[in-house]
């Protein structure tokens, strides 16, 4: 397993950590300044500075992307909706292109309007099939343009308002179907390519598990296709407070942090550890220096 305890060149920032106290561009040039490798940005946050500009900070400072936030949210109550969410799918998919990202995040979604506390319908199967369909369709341009897309399993919590699906199972259960493991097996133009159908682990929707340990093993057992695409960190409080902004910050919680990266390096994630914290009370009402200067001791210290 990795040492993290030295450095922190695997370390991310999901900016999303710092979204209350700054605009992308000053996480950028924070981030820059402590050494930091790479960021995982919401649209948002893009778009509120400027793609363009974003893009030439970026390689401006030489700082990676660990994934792009986010797509997803496929269901609709009509055909026009999902169509919609197709269209923006692919703007999410060129900007992660612009950006250089390795994969785009895919938050799946769930009954549609649940968000906004009027669901448009109840069906949870018939929202794990558009979400099934909407990945199907997304996908075609993904590798059309060569952008893997990352599902990230939500905390069943979140099964009514942003991801109907749930587990690392089920999300590894719609990579084999979409994206087949024996697709081009003996095709020599595809061998060795990268998958572009896989998932983001978070920590925080995923900790609970009991399959996780070897449900990451599957996501790497075929080695030409590893599904393992990124890795989020952050801990469970004990009590939380608020299912979606009372994160806590690695160390601080229950999650054994180092037991679960040495699940993920031995299923081959060599990748970086991106930190992402919605903390409503807590962390997002510090100053973003000590929120930064955190993320990085404790990810020599905790992760
Ligand atoms: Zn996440």
């Amino acid at each position: 397993m990795r040492d993290f305890s030295q450095d922190h060149q695997w370390l991310s920032i999901n900016t999303a950590t710092l979204r209350k106290q700054w605009t992308l561009d000053r996480i950028i040039e924070e981030c820059a300044k402590r050494g930091i490798r790479a960021i995982s940005p919401w649209r948002d946050q893009v778009a509120a500075v400027g793609l363009e500009q974003i893009a030439r900070q970026l390689r401006g400072t030489g700082i990676a992307l660990s994934g792009y936030c986010r797509g997803g949210f496929f269901p609709a109550v009509d055909a026009a909706g999902r169509q919609q969410a197709l269209l923006d799918n692919r703007r999410a998919i060129d900007e992660a292109k612009t950006l250089n990202a390795p994969c785009l995040v895919l938050v799946v979604g769930a009954l549609p309007g649940a968000l906004t506390g009027k669901p448009d319908y109840t069906d949870i199967s018939r929202a794990r099939t558009e979400v099934r369909d909407g990945i199907a369709a997304t996908l075609e341009y993904a590798r059309q343009v060569n952008m893997p897309l990352a599902i990230e399993p939500l905390h069943p919590m979140q099964a009514a308002e942003r991801a109907c699906v749930n587990t690392l199972e089920q999300a590894l259960d719609l990579c084999d179907e979409l994206d087949p493991p024996d697709v081009g097996k003996d095709t020599p133009s595809v061998q060795g390519r990268v998958c572009h159908l896989g998932v983001a682990l978070d920590i925080y929707h995923v900790w609970w598990d009991p399959k996780l340990q070897q449900q990451i093993a599957r996501a790497s057992s075929n080695p030409a296709r590893n599904r393992l695409l990124a890795y989020h960190v952050c801990d469970w409080l004990t009590p939380t407070r608020d299912l979606l902004n009372d994160r806590g910050m690695m160390g601080d919680g229950v999650v054994e942090l180092k037991k679960i990266r040495g699940w993920i390096e031995q299923a081959g994630y060599l990748g970086f550890s991106e930190v992402e914290i919605f903390s409503e009370t807590n962390w997002w009402l510090k100053p973003g220096e000590e929120v930064l200067d955190t993320c990085i001791a404790r990810h020599r210290s905790a992760v």
